[in-house]
């Protein structure tokens, strides 16, 4: 089997509501990489083990529904089985579902290749809470995109009730500590800051600065594969 060239990846983690999509989706305009929304994956899964009545501990189960589920993204909507999903995914239910199912090791391992899969020419952002420490340790940047937690309740706040939605701040701000309890003291592939990962604290910035701030940090380093990449 011939070797496939390994296109370089920006790896960028970091905890719920930080802003860690909008950020990566632009980073990934802003070079032509794609972009994988790794946070989708687990919120698919959650969807469809609720739409199937299994339980998100379930481990064995949810394996299962992973190696059945055909996935799609295509211009930001996700599509399970054919199904224009995205509506159904993107509820505060379906994240606190997907932080449950995401704490399985079986499930993380069932993942795996799918979020590898996504490294395609000319290169990929990818976003969520182990992407530079398991998905992609070779990452060419890794970063750790994070906001003070009433900070990213705010947002998170402000995003639902923009979208006609109702909210309530205490039950966000509450319902983000425990999200970042579970993801921080998991067993497995918890998610942590790494030695080698660039530090974006987005409490006091705005998407656009950390997005500029990436880039910059990316073309540093890369600036001969940015301009060979280019150049074909
Ligand atoms: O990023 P998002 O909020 O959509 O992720 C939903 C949940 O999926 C997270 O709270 C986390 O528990 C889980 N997740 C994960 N590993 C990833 C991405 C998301 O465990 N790489």
């Amino acid at each position: 089997m011939t070797e496939l060239p390994l296109w370089p990846v920006i790896a960028i983690d970091g905890p719920s509501a930080s802003g860690k999509g909008s950020v990566a989706e632009r980073v990934a305009a802003v070079f032509g990489f794609h972009y994988l929304d790794s946070g989708a994956l687990y919120r698919l899964l959650a969807y469809a083990a609720h739409t199937q009545s299994v339980s998100w501990s379930d481990a064995a189960k949810l394996a299962d529904i992973v190696s059945a589920m055909d996935i799609k993204f295509e211009g930001g909507e996700a599509f399970l089985n054919g199904v224009h999903v995205s509506p159904h995914i993107r509820t505060e239910h379906m994240g606190k579902g997907a932080s449950e199912v995401a704490v399985h090791p079986e499930v993380r391992t069932a993942l795996l290749q799918t979020q590898r899969n996504f490294r395609k020419m000319p290169g990929l952002v990818g976003d969520g809470r182990d992407i530079g420490s398991v998905i992609f340790p070779d990452a060419a940047l890794k970063v750790f995109l994070t906001a003070g937690v009433e900070t990213r309740a705010q947002r998170r706040y402000d995003q639902l009730i923009q979208r006609g939605d109702t909210a309530d701040y205490d039950t966000i701000l509450e319902d983000l500590r425990q999200r970042d309890l579970r993801d921080t003291q998991r067993a497995s592939a918890p998610l942590k800051q790494l030695p080698d990962a660039m530090l974006v604290d987005t409490t006091k910035m705005n998407i656009a600065q950390a997005v500029d701030m990436i880039v910059d940090a990316f073309k540093k380093d890369h600036g001969n594969y940015i301009k060979n990449a280019l150049s074909h």
